[in-house]
């Protein structure tokens, strides 16, 4: 084993389970080992990455803006945030944001609007509000996200943990309406699972749980932190259903594959719940963050990524769709958003992404029986016939091994 990976493994805690591949250098949807050897990144840090790697016009903006100004905190206004909010709102239909770093801060975020939003707008009894997630939701790794979470590993040994949640099957909106009580603030979901194992809902899910949650006044928010950003072939996920949510948690590619950059946005009425003091975070919204931010969603628009990813998804899955392998049981996604589910009798996802490193293509399994695939927006047409030649190959060899033995 390579002495960096045994240093690693010595120093790092072990909560992750890496594939065995050191990386030291990525431009655009390559990344490269210490080695030198090339790897098509299909995985971009679990949609961090949409805009492929050291992008010269976001390089180009930290570069200026880390030599200009980068951390103050918000106890000053400055030059950069305002624009990077005005087009976060503008470009997603919501009237005000409050930006974090990662994920898990915006959804904690979330959850404190929407409990403060349901005791002082919608009345409900003091320390009685009650948030409705959904069955496989992953929505970060803090304490109180983890209270929502149905998958026992995230959970075993990190309680006591907080109430006030309650868990709907993911795609029934039926059962949702069902478990509505006037104490409901809000009703949390991805607009498609993305660590669950790229679940694809029903069709008018969404839209379904929008026109509950009114009725209900109950507050819809959208956790697009993986599926925002125009990773499945639209700005949002939400957009495929015309649903504009009450609340929306944007994060992961927003900060460029740079930073950590991420932001609770929503109505004017429920971000008006916040006051001084109420809130924060020593790096939210600061000017590196901004100015990264800011480019990241320029580039989306004016490159067209939620465009590229719906035409080169439709090709992706359609190219999967041909492959006439045992081992594949389904093939999900919208846009450049794809799993692959094998068939855990015949194969484990994992095998199949190390023999996929082998060969040069970086993917990660998720829930040992999905291969997920996520490349950045910015792949190409070739790029992703040899990605899917890759596939095919691993898994005819495996098909081949499996019945020899
Ligand atoms: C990744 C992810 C998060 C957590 O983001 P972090 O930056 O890792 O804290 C939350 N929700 C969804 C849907 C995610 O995919």
């Amino acid at each position: 084993m390579s002495s960096t990976i045994e240093l690693e493994n010595k120093f790092c805690a072990h909560n992750y389970n890496p594939l065995p591949v050191v990386l030291s250098r990525g431009n655009g949807v390559f990344v490269w080992d210490e080695n030198g050897k090339k790897y098509l990144d299909m995985m971009s840090a679990y949609s961090a990455v949409s805009h492929g790697h050291a992008n010269p016009r976001l390089v180009e903006v930290v570069k200026n803006q880390v030599a200009k100004l980068t951390i103050v905190s918000r106890a000053y206004y400055t030059d950069q945030l305002g624009e990077f909010l005005k087009l976060a709102c503008e470009l997603t239909r919501q009237d005000m944001a409050l930006p974090m770093n990662t994920g898990a801060e915006a959804v904690e975020t979330a959850i404190k609007a929407a409990r403060k939003w349901g005791y002082e707008v919608k009345g409900i009894e003091t320390d009685k509000a009650e948030i409705i997630a959904c069955t496989g939701n992953f929505h970060g790794r803090t304490i109180t996200i983890i209270a929502m979470s149905d998958e026992p590993q995230y959970q075993y040994g990190f309680g006591p943990y907080p109430a006030g949640f309650k868990l709907v099957q993911y795609g029934d909106a039926e059962a949702l309406e069902k478990l509505i009580t006037p104490h409901t603030a809000a009703f949390l979901v991805e607009p498609i699972q993305g660590e669950g194992g790229i679940v694809v809902p029903p069709k008018g899910y969404l839209k379904t749980c929008q026109e509950i949650c009114r009725k209900h006044n109950v507050l819809l928010i959208a956790d697009e932190i993986q599926t925002g950003l125009g990773r499945t072939g639209s700005l949002l996920a939400c957009d495929h259903e015309n649903v504009v949510p009450d609340g929306l948690i944007l994060g992961k590619a927003l900060g460029g594959g740079i930073l950590p950059v991420s932001m609770f946005l929503s109505k004017r009425e429920v971000m008006e719940v916040f006051t001084p003091g109420d809130h924060g975070s020593t790096f939210g919204g600061n000017p590196l963050a901004s100015a990264v931010g800011l480019e990241a969603l320029k580039i989306l628009i004016e490159e067209k990524l939620p465009e590229r990813s719906k035409e080169m998804g439709n090709y992706l899955i359609g190219k999967l769709h041909g492959l006439d392998s045992p081992l594949i049981s389904g093939i999900r996604g919208r846009g450049l958003f794809v799993g692959i589910e094998i068939d855990p009798a015949l194969a484990s996802a994992r095998e199949i992404c190390e023999a996929l490193m082998e060969r040069g293509l970086l993917s990660k399994e998720t829930h040992e029986t999905v291969v997920r695939l996520a490349p950045p927006l910015i792949i190409r047409r070739d790029e992703i016939d040899w990605a899917v030649d890759q596939i095919s190959e691993v898994l005819q060899d495996m098909d081949r091994i499996r019945l020899a033995s």
